[in-house]
């Protein structure tokens, strides 16, 4: 039988916006010693602003406008970025075989022409030669017809308690906070410093995120627990992998909140904290 803490240990965190699946997971969380975060939408609001067209040779507003098309059918925060920046509807007659490279970008034609918007990464698979961007931003860079056509650049803002979330957990005396990435070095670094995160990784497609955190859980101590943070946008199999899978449930997606055992509802990564405080107090009044 269940004891009756566990009861009241999964009220008081729903009590708190802080949805927790089974008890058992009170128990794990209870014994968390590494947090592992994803970075935009978990730690960054992940609403991007765009922040400047730097172009080759395209006119600006046709660059954003192949942007904001090619992007027309991804659900990512940098499309509802580009989205917003171009301000009009979207003809979608005009677009075709889109394809969403995961931690990539996408590829698309557009009146026939093959566009692509994405990061370096993006141009490298493709073989297009690609300007270094030196700003500090996300950079969506863009080939037009097999050329390089310019970039993007777009910012993003870290959460108003991201950085509150990481002291308190080192408070708590959690062994570890790690952030992985897709995004840039630049970004990935000025971030995990502006928030105190000591190891951090970037420039990881979803695939490398899920052995990243198979190479912390081989690492840590088999007793301590590792928890996972995400947005869920294409990370729901590291939510899945890790001892905890912990999903921000107003930003993230279906697959990420299916895939999670506890979820935020309000997004808050101060919430991550206080979920392990919350099963660390029900698990004293259990034993
Ligand atoms: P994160 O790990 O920060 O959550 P993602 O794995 O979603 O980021 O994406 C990693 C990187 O891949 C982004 O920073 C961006 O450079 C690029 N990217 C992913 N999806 C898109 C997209 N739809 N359009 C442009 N770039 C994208
Ligand atoms: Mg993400």
């Amino acid at each position: 039988s269940i004891p009756l803490s566990f009861f009241a240990g999964i009220g008081g965190a729903s009590r708190e916006g802080i949805l927790v699946k089974g008890s058992n997971y009170l128990e794990t969380l209870a014994q968390t010693r590494y947090v592992v975060f994803d970075k935009t939408g978990t730690m960054t609001q992940g609403v991007f602003e765009v922040s400047g067209v730097h172009h080759n040779e395209m006119e600006e507003a046709r660059l954003l406008e192949y942007a904001a098309l090619a992007e027309s059918a991804s659900s990512h925060p940098i499309s509802k970025s580009l989205q917003k920046a171009y301000g009009k509807a979207i003809d979608r007659s005009r677009v075709t075989d889109i394809e969403e490279i995961s931690g990539n970008g996408v590829t698309a034609k557009i009146d026939g022409i093959p566009v692509a918007a994405g990061n370096a990464k993006l141009m490298e698979r493709l073989g297009i030669p690609y300007k270094e961007c030196h700003h500090v931003g996300t950079v969506v860079h863009m080939a037009v017809n097999g050329a390089y056509a310019g970039h993007i650049l777009i910012s993003d803002l870290l959460k108003p308690n991201a950085k509150e979330a990481i002291t308190s957990l080192k408070h708590a005396g959690i062994e570890k906070t790690v952030m992985l990435t897709g995004d840039s070095k630049k970004v990935a670094d000025q971030v995990a410093k502006e928030l105190g995160i000591g190891e951090v990784y970037s420039e990881l497609l979803p695939a490398d995120k899920v052995s990243k955190v198979e190479e912390l859980l081989k690492e840590k101590n088999a007793k301590a627990k590792l928890v996972f943070v995400g947005d869920g946008i294409n990370d729901a199999p590291v939510l899945s992998r890790a001892d905890i899978g912990i999903a921000m449930g107003a930003l993230g997606s279906d697959a990420a909140i299916e895939a999670a055992d506890v979820v935020l509802m309000d997004d808050d990564p101060l919430k991550i904290s206080k979920a392990i405080r919350i099963a660390r107090k029900c698990m004293r009044i259990v034993y």
